[in-house]
């Protein structure tokens, strides 16, 4: 219910209006009772600055961040957490008293989704598709949590400069060993995955329209011994995640990761738990909750 105390929550971005952030934060407040309500706002870069205004202005709790103005909203914070700093993008403000905190949840809750299935790649060696923003912040996070290795490919242009400049700093400011490779080099891609406990895609490759695309081409890669996740949750199985069933994987799609993200920043503006399971039953289509983990 809508009272004179409710707090606003929101969304900035564009385009926004496929988003489940809303189903997922404006479910949680009902279960917990929460005076929130979070709702989308369509604004592009070129109108960031005003929006962010108006949210300081209304006394917003805080608000959420994506494409395209992730990498524009660090200029315009106060203050950003360490992970943001390193990522170059927010994805999550919180309004403490009129400051605006820039944090990034994408790689905590990338993270969490593999703690919460079992999957440990704490010590041990990640490869990772992609450079892009979800790339990046599961990369940075993963070497601050830990992880001891990441090898990181890329296709040529500019996420191989990118790439070059991320494994530099994470080596420099973590104890992870990051490389970047060619993503065409199949023979090296081959040789890291044999080494690696989890092969990420943070690639579009394989989003609906282009459902019969894989990052992958050559299934005999996958080893039973992967984990293979693919951060797409549209379709919920990636050709991906199909082949590497049939080559005896572990799988996870995209959806843990969507949950876990937004359960973090639930935490950072509420100081709550997200009841985790209400907003899966509620958000997540049957067949989905099926790909989750398994
Ligand atoms: P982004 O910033 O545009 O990065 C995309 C990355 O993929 C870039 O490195 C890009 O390389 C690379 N790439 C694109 N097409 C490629 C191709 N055909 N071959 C090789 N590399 C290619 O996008 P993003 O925000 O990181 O999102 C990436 C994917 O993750 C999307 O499918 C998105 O829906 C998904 N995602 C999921 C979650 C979740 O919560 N599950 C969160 C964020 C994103 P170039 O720089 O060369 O273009």
């Amino acid at each position: 219910m809508i009272t004179g105390h409710t707090r606003l929550i929101g969304l900035l971005g564009s385009p926004v209006a496929h988003s489940i952030s809303p189903l997922m934060h404006n479910e949680a407040f009902r279960v917990l009772g929460l005076d929130f309500a979070y709702l989308c706002f369509d604004v592009d870069e070129s109108a960031l600055a005003d929006a962010v205004q108006a949210m300081r202005c209304l006394q917003a709790r805080g608000f959420n961040c994506t494409m395209p103005v992730k990498v524009r909203m660090c200029a315009l914070a106060d203050r950003l957490s360490p992970a943001a700093r390193l990522m170059d993008a927010v994805n999550t403000v919180v309004n403490e008293d009129g400051q605006l905190i820039g944090h990034n949840t994408d790689g905590v809750g990338y993270m969490a989704s593999l703690r919460d299935a079992g999957v440990c790649v704490i010590g041990r060696k990640m490869t990772l598709l992609g450079c892009g923003g979800a790339a990046t912040a599961i990369a940075v996070q993963a070497a601050l949590d830990g992880v001891a290795e990441i090898a990181l490919f890329t296709r040529a242009g500019r996420s191989r400069d990118r790439a070059g400049e991320l494994a530099s700093k994470l080596m420099a400011r973590t104890r992870c060993r990051v490389r970047s490779y060619d993503l065409a080099d199949t023979a090296t891609l081959r040789r890291q995955l044999a080494e690696s406990c989890l092969l990420t895609n943070a690639t579009p490759i394989g989003m609906a329209p282009n459902t019969g695309e894989t990052p992958i081409p050559d299934p005999s890669m996958l080893h039973g011994g992967l984990v293979v996740s693919d951060i797409i949750y549209n379709p919920s199985q990636t050709r991906l995640l199909s082949d590497a069933k049939t080559r005896g994987c572990r799988t996870m799609n995209g959806l843990p990761m969507l949950l876990f993200q937004g359960a973090e920043a639930f935490r950072l503006w509420t100081g709550r738990e997200m009841p985790l399971q209400a907003v899966r039953e509620a958000c997540f289509p049957e067949a989905m909750q099926k790909l989750v983990a398994t």
